[in-house]
């Protein structure tokens, strides 16, 4: 897409700190990043976020972020890692281009996971159910 801000990167129209290129990924420093070394995985391929893609083409772009995350982890001396992979606006996806966030994870980094929230046991079979039937169809 001409006016995508990670097709852009990926022709070299926009400069990046380019770590990692193949035939079907891209992959680059967050130019914001959460901790050293965050890296964006991207697939070549302009899709506006994973539901666009199909499953094929999913498994062969996890398959480079399962190769290249821990060569990352432990480029930049990290001992685990987070992947993220924010999927539509409300979940926080700003670049409509979908992509893996890699974040190299230490100790006591000051970062925190998701505040939990309570719901009922009748809420929770009903999102179960819910789900259950998504899923059988
Ligand atoms: P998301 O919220 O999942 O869409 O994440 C988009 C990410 O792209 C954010 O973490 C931004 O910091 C990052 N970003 C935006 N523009 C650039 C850029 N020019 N170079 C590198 N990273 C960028
Ligand atoms: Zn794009």
């Amino acid at each position: 897409m001409s006016d995508c801000l990670f097709c852009k990167i990926i022709k070299g129209d926009i400069p990046s700190l380019k770590v990692y290129e193949d035939d079907l990924v891209y992959a680059f420093l967050d130019i914001a990043p959460v901790n050293p070394g965050h890296t964006l995985i991207v697939p070549k391929e302009h899709f506006d976020d994973v539901e666009q893609m199909s499953e094929e083409q999913a498994a062969a772009a996890f398959a480079r972020v399962h190769r290249l995350a821990p060569k990352i982890r432990a480029a930049v001396g990290a001992l685990a890692w987070n992947l993220g992979l924010n999927t539509g606006k409300a979940a926080g996806q700003v670049v409509m281009h979908a992509h893996w966030h890699v974040m190299p994870r230490f100790v006591e980094d000051g970062l925190t996971h998701w505040p939990k929230k309570h719901f009922t046991d009748a809420e929770m079979k009903s999102f179960a159910a819910d789900i259950v039937a998504a899923l059988s169809q």
